[in-house]
Formats: C-alpha cells, structure tokens, sequence
C-alpha cells in the first residue's frame, strides 16, 4: 500500500464543485484584487476565530511581518521566539530589525516552556511569539501573565493551529495582533500562498490593512512605507468554501490521531504526542519521536510510507543565522527534537487501514 505524507484528494473530491462554482463567480465578476471575496472572507474567518477582525495578506510570513508592524516592534528590540520553530517565525522578527531570542520548548508538548520565559526578558525585550507548534495550543494563560507583568506584546503564530483551543479560547485570539498562514498544507490551506493576520483591536486592524496595501487608504496616497502584501480575491473566495469544512476536518484529523495512539500504544520504542489537560490539538501534523529515527523514516520510505521532518534544523543553527552568535548544545531541547521527530501521513480522509499499516510497519521495524 503507498500512503504519501499529504493527500487533498478526500479534501478536493468533497468541495470539487463548489470551488468550481466560486472560481466562475471570481472569473465572471473580473475584479481581481481586494474586492468582496477578500472581504466576506476576512468576516467569516475573524468570526470562526471569534476574534473582531480579521485582515487577509499574501502569506504567513507577510501576516508575522506585517503584526510585529502593527505592534511597534522593530530595531534594537528582543523577541521571544521558540528554539524549535520554523524559520518564518525567525525572519519575520529579523524584517523588522528587531532579535529573535530563543526559549526552549516542553519536551512534552514542543511548545514554548512558559517557565524559561522570564530568565530570557531583558531591558530590550518588546514581545513574545508563541507557536501553537504541530497545532497544539500553547500554555495561554502563562504567557499572558508573563507578558502583562513585563509589559510585552503578544503575536501568536496560529499558522499551524486553526481551531485549536487554550481552555476553549481559540489559538489566534489571545495576542494583540496574531498571524496565521493558508499555506495549502495547512489545515486551512488555498489553492496557492495565502495568510491572515486576527485581532480584537480596531486599530491594528486598521494598520494591518494599510500596510498590505502600500501604506494606503486611499489610492495613489501613501501614508507609511507599506507593502503589497494582499491576500488574492480567488484565493480568498476559495478559502471560504474550504472554511465551511474546517471543523469536519479537524475531526478527521483528531480521528486519525486516535487511531495512530491506540495502535502505538504498546510500542515503547516510540514517544506519541501528549496534550496538555486544558490544550485542545488539531494535528497539523502527528509527530512522534524515536532515537532511530532515520533508520525508522527509510523503513517506511521503502514500504511506500511518506513521512516527513519538522524540523531537521532548528532556526539558530540555520546557515542564514550564523552571524547571530549562537553555538551547537545551546538550545539541546531543539536540537535533540530535530534528531528524533518524525511526522506521519495525516491529512482528512486518511484510512484506519492506511494508519494500521503505517503502524503495522512501525512496529515490524522495531521487532
Ligand atoms: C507555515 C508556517 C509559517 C509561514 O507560513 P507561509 O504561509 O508558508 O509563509 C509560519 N509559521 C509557522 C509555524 C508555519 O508552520
């Protein structure tokens, strides 16, 4: 049986129809930028993330840039940041000028351990991002707490959590400004590169829509040095067909996850993922550990099973980041779960069969 990491053929085959139908609105309507397709999407997102409002942008990337903008951060300033991040929560600060500062995670949850983040706070410290990392929502209250008591700025990076849920708050609605990401793999994924900055602040939310627009309101009149960081009116439109699916998915996703824990339940060679009581996962991804990883991720390659890592190389050990003074071990919690962490196949509409294999060969590999 070939199982690939991702599918979306369960996906497209159940909204086949009503993306073509919105793709012959889109196309019959000929506008084509920031029109009523951006809009009732922005209002049905903000809405699904109970948050006031939400701003549609060009990717997650441009959605952290364009946050940390809104929330004043920039040069000279720290960010607290994840050691075991993907890069775009690294650069995104960078953009700015301002300095990612790594905080180790859990080792049982991968999020960022809220009990290392006042050690990191300084003088020059301005906010914290925390990533719902592999679409389990981070310990909220504690960040918050730590983030009053020193004055800092909140910026979630949601791009993996859509739905998730901190003491039935939803990721994406805690921070003052939240980025989040439609990258297609995400679990609201487009059709092509996509992102979303959320917020109960009227204000920002205002800012975000000028920057992503040139630093205008009004056309042909440049209040700041803006960007063309818009999300595209199909994508848009596409994105609200798949909205509507989202919870049904995520119970897909959670069913799978299931299944997955059940049927490697006694195989102590592996470490299943574990979620805090007041946590709610969405499983973006279902990442186990094992000190054999690489030989367990060419097992499974070489019986048809696509599995990927995340991530190998976490960000200060990046080529791009060499110049930032950081050395090997110092952030051993990151580095050791980018030698064991492999993700298997999990997308909405995988089998039990097709998990039962996967495991099946989990199991044959370390017996
Ligand atoms: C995917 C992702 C991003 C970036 O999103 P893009 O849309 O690819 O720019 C940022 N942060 C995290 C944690 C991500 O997983």
């Amino acid at each position: 049986m070939q199982i690939p990491f991702l599918s979306f053929e369960y996906m497209n085959r159940e909204i086949k129809p009503e993306i073509m139908t919105a793709f012959e609105q889109f196309f019959d309507k000929s506008w084509y930028i920031l029109g009523t397709s951006v809009q009732d999407f922005e209002a049905a997102y903000a809405h699904f993330n109970q948050t006031k409002a939400a701003v549609g942008v060009s990717n997650g990337l441009d959605a952290l840039h364009i946050a940390l903008k809104c929330a004043g951060i920039g040069a000279g300033d720290e960010v607290l940041v994840p050691s075991n991040t993907y890069i775009a929560t690294f650069l995104a600060v960078s953009y700015v000028g301002a300095t990612p500062v790594p905080v180790e995670p859990d080792i049982r949850t991968y999020n960022i351990n809220p009990d290392l983040l006042e050690a990191a706070v300084t003088p020059k410290t301005k906010a914290i991002i925390p990533v719902h990392l592999y679409g389990q929502a981070c310990n909220m209250d504690a960040i918050m707490t730590i983030a009053e008591k020193h004055g800092l700025k909140v910026i979630e990076d949601n791009a993996q959590a859509h739905g998730a849920t901190w003491q039935n708050r939803l990721t994406g609605s805690f921070g003052h400004i939240n980025a989040t990401s439609f990258y297609p793999g995400k679990n609201l994924g487009a059709f092509g590169d996509a992102g979303a900055v959320t917020t109960d602040d009227e204000v920002l939310a205002e800012k975000a829509k000028v920057l992503r627009n040139y630093g205008s309101q009004k056309k042909y009149y440049n209040e700041e040095i803006g960007f063309n960081m818009r999300l595209d009116e199909c994508q848009a439109a596409f994105l609200s067909v798949k909205l509507k699916r989202l919870k049904e998915w995520t119970a897909l996703r959670r069913q799978a996850a299931v299944w997955y824990n059940e049927f490697l339940q006694d195989c102590s060679s592996v470490i299943t993922p574990s979620t805090e009581q007041a946590a709610t996962h969405v499983y973006h991804l279902y990442v186990i550990r094992t000190t054999q990883r690489d030989a367990l991720q060419k097992h499974l390659a070489n019986n048809g099973i696509g599995t990927l890592i995340h991530y190998p190389v976490p960000p200060h050990l990046q080529e791009a980041y060499k110049g930032f003074g950081f050395t090997a071990r110092q952030f051993p919690v990151a580095e050791d779960l980018a030698q064991t962490c492999l993700s298997l196949p999990m997308w909405p509409g995988i089998t039990k069969e097709m998990v039962f294999e996967v495991t099946g060969q989990i199991h044959s590999f370390f017996s």
